[in-house]
């Protein structure tokens, strides 16, 4: 496998409980490392360029108005395989559905808001890294 980097948010439902701490210990316990990781507060629409993939869904405007509530904490993942190990440690987006041990079954309050973000293939983890961070914040 080979060594990859992906794009991770802690959600505001997670920074609000003061539980960043936790999820990034997650992260690092799976074998994944912080190479790029800042707080920040997004607008409505930043929260919609990021999410515009869904912009035609029902759950479109609550999902913008949700991002957009409170910090976030953007991150980059670092590992072998880091993509896919980054989306078993969150698991599924519904936390009713997530796997016993993932992030999403141990925090997550809703099916919206379900505490992390991960991107889902190689494109758009190469699109979300360059939309939050410079060359130069990825520290390694
Ligand atoms: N979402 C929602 N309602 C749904 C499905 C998704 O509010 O029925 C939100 C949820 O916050 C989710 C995000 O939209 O994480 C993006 O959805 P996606 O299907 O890409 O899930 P993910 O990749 O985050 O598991
Ligand atoms: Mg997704």
């Amino acid at each position: 496998m080979a060594l990859e980097r992906t794009f991770s948010i802690i959600k505001p439902d997670a920074t609000r409980r003061n539980l960043t701490g936790k999820i990034v210990a997650k992260f690092e316990e799976a074998g994944l490392r912080v190479v790029a990781q800042k707080r920040i507060h997004l607008t409505m629409e930043q929260a919609g360029e990021f999410y515009s993939v869904h912009k035609e869904r029902p759950f479109f405007g609550e999902l913008c108005e949700f991002m957009a509530s409170a910090p976030i904490v953007a991150q980059v993942l670092e590992g072998e395989g880091a993509i896919a190990k980054n989306r078993e440690v969150m698991g599924a987006t519904n936390p009713a559905d997530a796997a016993a041990g993932t992030i999403r079954a141990e925090f997550a309050e809703s099916v919206g808001e379900n505490s992390v973000h991960g991107s889902d293939a190689p494109e758009t983890a190469a699109t979300e890294i360059a939309y939050f961070f410079s060359g130069l914040e990825l520290v390694g």
